[in-house]
């Protein structure tokens, strides 16, 4: 089977599932499958795919059929311009959580200390790391799996040879990641944190209970139920890390949350509640509420 025989195979048989972005999701598994990117895809479109690379893109296309995420397939989901490994145990990084990741750089200074609250891939917490200097970070999941996954992120973006390159050309003036400014504690909450920091971001799980049966299969079968699950009133994480977030932040540090589109109220009066000050709003590129920040 050619590669372009592969492609209209595949989309046929995703659009035949009712699979939105059908050529888009086969693309990628081609590229991924064949390790090259859009270009050389379809250039070499004639050039045959092996019995064992056709039985691998089978399968994926199979899974994909059952809304299987094709990132869990691929194992990877690009995030501020780098490359994340993901699993199952793990949240796939959202565009949207790059208007957060870009909202603390706005307002980071060299050297600061960040704890990343819900770290999951530690897509977050690594972004900020390679795009500042100096800083140190702590990551903490209630999940040991998530850990793993986000430990090997750490290793592998400290190796990225690409990113030196990708940056001396885009004129940023990022760092590789020092992995010794970098851990990952297991800890439900603050439970097991220990000292101050001058930032406290998460992302944590804030869909509301009885809205989980309404998401699309994609997210609701197969991402981590508890990355999602923010309880009764989809505010549950937010309470409890703005009760204890004051104790573990240094004299005027900032707590930055991602919030869902309608959160942003409830957010905003717990944070003043707990004494924050100067509380924001930030918009996505949806023009829906993203992002709620304040200082103490
Ligand atoms: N911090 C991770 C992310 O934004 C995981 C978030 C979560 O598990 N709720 O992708």
């Amino acid at each position: 089977m050619t590669r372009r025989e592969a492609y209209d195979y595949g989309v046929e048989q995703l659009e035949e599932q009712g699979i939105d972005d059908a050529a888009c999701d086969i693309r990628i598994l081609l590229e991924d499958l064949c390790g090259v990117d859009r270009e050389e895809l379809f250039i070499n479109g004639d050039k045959t795919i092996s019995r064992k690379e056709t039985e691998t893109f089978m399968n994926a296309v199979t899974r994909r059929c059952g809304h299987y995420p094709v990132q869990y397939i691929t194992g990877k989901q690009d995030f501020m311009g780098l490359t994340f490994s993901v699993n199952q145990d793990v949240l796939i990084p959202r565009m949207d959580t790059e208007i957060l990741v870009e909202e603390v750089l706005k307002n980071l200074d060299d050297g600061s200390r960040i704890l990343d609250m819900c770290t999951g891939s530690g897509c977050i917490l690594l972004s900020l790391l390679r795009y500042s200097n100096n800083c140190e970070g702590v990551g903490v999941d209630v999940s040991d799996a998530a850990l793993e996954v986000a430990r090997d992120n750490a290793g592998r973006l400290a190796l990225d040879e690409t990113f030196d390159l990708l940056f001396t050309t885009g004129g940023a003036g990022a760092k590789h990641l020092d992995l010794d400014k970098i851990e990952f504690i297991e800890s439900n909450l603050f439970n097991d944190v220990k000292g101050k920091f001058d930032i406290i971001v998460s992302n944590p799980p804030y869909i509301r209970t009885d809205v989980i049966p309404t998401l699309m299969e994609e997210v609701r079968d197969y991402e981590p139920m508890l990355a999602l699950d923010g309880r009764e009133d989809g505010l549950y994480f937010y309470r409890e890390i703005i009760k204890k977030s004051p104790q573990y932040l240094s004299g005027g540090g900032k707590l930055f949350f991602e919030i869902g589109y309608d959160q942003a109220a409830d957010v905003v009066k717990l944070m003043e509640e707990a004494g924050f000050k100067d509380v924001v709003v930030v918009k996505d590129y949806a023009h829906l509420d993203r992002v709620v920040w304040g200082r103490i």
